[in-house]
């Protein structure tokens, strides 16, 4: 037997997708994909079905294990949509209330209301701003407007966690977590590793129904299969596990993935960095036994703009059209556009601000619109690396990057030329992934961290224009646009 198969299963907001690596080629063999649903039932809400993605995450764990042979899988690892709260019995594994995502606004009045000393202390304790994004204000309302959990909760049958411990509970029936999820939920000290009992009380959450919170390469359970046991040895939230699979295992070093919404994520080693404006500290990872931290920056949407040209407008068949679009035109002609659709995050946090054009004329066209769509996606990754320079006092010099608009190649030289920094694209694309691969693999002794490092390979390194005040032009005016679309 040659258990050389490690499957990492990446559960992503617009889809799940699984993929066999083989740990001595060091590469993908094989993946499968489905796309999962999102319903939007008022204005800022998101939901998902917990069924859909649990379903969905079988069939393409199933067919990657089909293709590599139960026999010949070491183990599992897990990546997934990260704040994303489910609710469930903990006799039926049934969901006990729809998903509520991450880009979800429905508490951001309770949010904006916290009192300034439990302010404080959730930014001390957690590394986060207080903002509707995070789990335990998603927690609070299903408890608060959904009786079925509530009635759960009562008979101790209650369970809550993220998208990573509804897998596992549903895979393995075990019910645990990894610390990198834990620290998106405001409800977790990211120094004592554990979760914070003032804050579980302030949000109404019992400790008692949250999964335990594990290192990333702990022995998380076992997936019985008829073929083999399966050991689910790596769990990470998405953006560390991208993190860690492009390899940015020292601090300085950091990535931005481009997907859904867009994450710039900066490793800042041992040290847990106090962020002063608007971004966020978080775990980066937690493996061999030491724990490192990360500060992170997200824009809440980034490829769902160019999805909303592509479904909600019709302007191209496929997003990869709007690169042959954005580069038909010389320049935006003035056009600006801000994506914030559900809201502003770092370093605006304006749960309120809304999306909009500006600078349209009678000659503006779809091909301006889409360039201006595109361009405000470098922007609002620029507003954030600025904010990572100030609070961590790195310098950017380089910046590696992945997600599916990281194919762009107008947006990752536009990217390279507003950051005044390289953009390094690796070869292999599906970095959360690999993080869950690698972490798995470590888990299992099949993988160390000199070796992540050295398999990464760049597929292409875009260099910055020396005509720094051109682009630095351009980004003063996208930031009179951004004033334009706060509340
Ligand atoms: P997620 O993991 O959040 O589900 P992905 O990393 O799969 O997202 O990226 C999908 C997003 O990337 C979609 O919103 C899509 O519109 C966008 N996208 C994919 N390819 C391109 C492209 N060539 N140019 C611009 N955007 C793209």
């Amino acid at each position: 037997m040659n258990k050389k198969y490690v499957i990492a299963l990446d559960a992503g907001t617009t889809s799940v997708r699984a993929f066999v690596y083989d740990t001595e080629k060091k590469l993908f063999v094989h993946g499968a994909q489905q796309e999962v649903s999102q319903s939007f039932p008022q204005s800022g809400w998101v939901e998902q079905d917990a069924n859909e993605i649990y379903y969905k995450a079988a069939y393409v764990l199933n067919d990657c294990i089909s293709y590599a042979g139960a026999q010949n899988v070491a183990g599992i690892g897990i990546a997934n949509q990260r704040e994303t709260v489910v609710l469930w019995d903990k006799t039926t594994g049934e969901p006990a209330a729809p998903a509520v995502v991450w880009q979800c606004r429905r508490t951001s009045a309770f949010c904006a209301a916290i009192e300034r000393d439990v302010r404080e202390k959730i930014t001390s304790v957690t590394g986060l701003v207080p903002d509707a994004y995070f789990s335990a204000s998603k927690i609070k309302w299903l408890l608060d407007h959904c009786e079925h959990p509530r009635r759960l909760l009562k008979q101790g049958r209650l369970c809550a966690g993220t998208v990573d411990s509804y897998l596992l509970y549903k895979f393995t029936g075990e019910f645990a977590t990894d610390y990198t999820n834990a620290s998106r939920t405001m409800l977790f000290d990211i120094r004592k590793l554990c979760w914070d009992n003032d804050l579980c009380d302030y949000f109404s959450v019992s400790p008692d129904i949250l999964p335990q919170p594990k290192p990333c390469d702990a022995r998380f359970g076992v997936l019985k299969t008829s073929g083999a046991d399966l050991p689910v040895a790596g769990v990470l939230g998405d953006q560390q596990a991208a993190l860690f699979g492009q390899a940015c295992l020292h601090a300085g070093e950091g990535k931005i993935t481009y997907g859904t919404g867009l994450f710039l994520l900066f490793h800042t080693g041992d040290r847990c960095v106090r962020p002063q404006g608007g971004l966020l500290s978080t775990i980066g990872c937690a493996v061999n036994g030491k724990v490192s931290y990360a500060l992170e920056g997200s824009a809440f949407n980034a490829g769902s703009c160019v999805q909303w040209l592509r479904d909600g407008l019709g302007f191209f068949e496929s997003s990869a059209e709007s690169e042959r679009l954005a580069r038909s035109v010389e320049n935006s002609g003035g056009v600006y556009f801000v994506p914030a659709f559900t809201g502003l995050g770092a370093p605006h946090w304006d749960a309120d601000a809304r999306a909009l054009f500006c600078g349209i004329t009678r000659g503006t066209t779809r091909a301006h619109m889409t360039r201006a769509v595109l361009e405000s996606i470098a922007f609002s990754a620029k507003e954030l690396a600025d904010c990572m320079e100030r609070d961590s006092g790195l310098c950017l010099a380089c910046v590696r990057c992945d997600g599916g608009a990281s194919a762009n190649d107008f947006l990752m030289q536009f990217q390279s030329d507003v950051l005044g920094a390289a953009v390094d694209r690796p070869v292999l694309r599906e970095s959360t992934a690999l993080g869950a691969a690698y972490a798995c693999a470590l888990s299992l002794g099949l993988a160390d961290e000199e070796g992540i490092a050295a398999r990464r390979v760049s597929e292409r390194v875009f260099k910055p224009s020396p005509d720094r005040e051109r682009y630095a032009a351009l980004y003063r005016e996208y930031k009179k646009a951004v004033a334009r679309a706060l509340n």
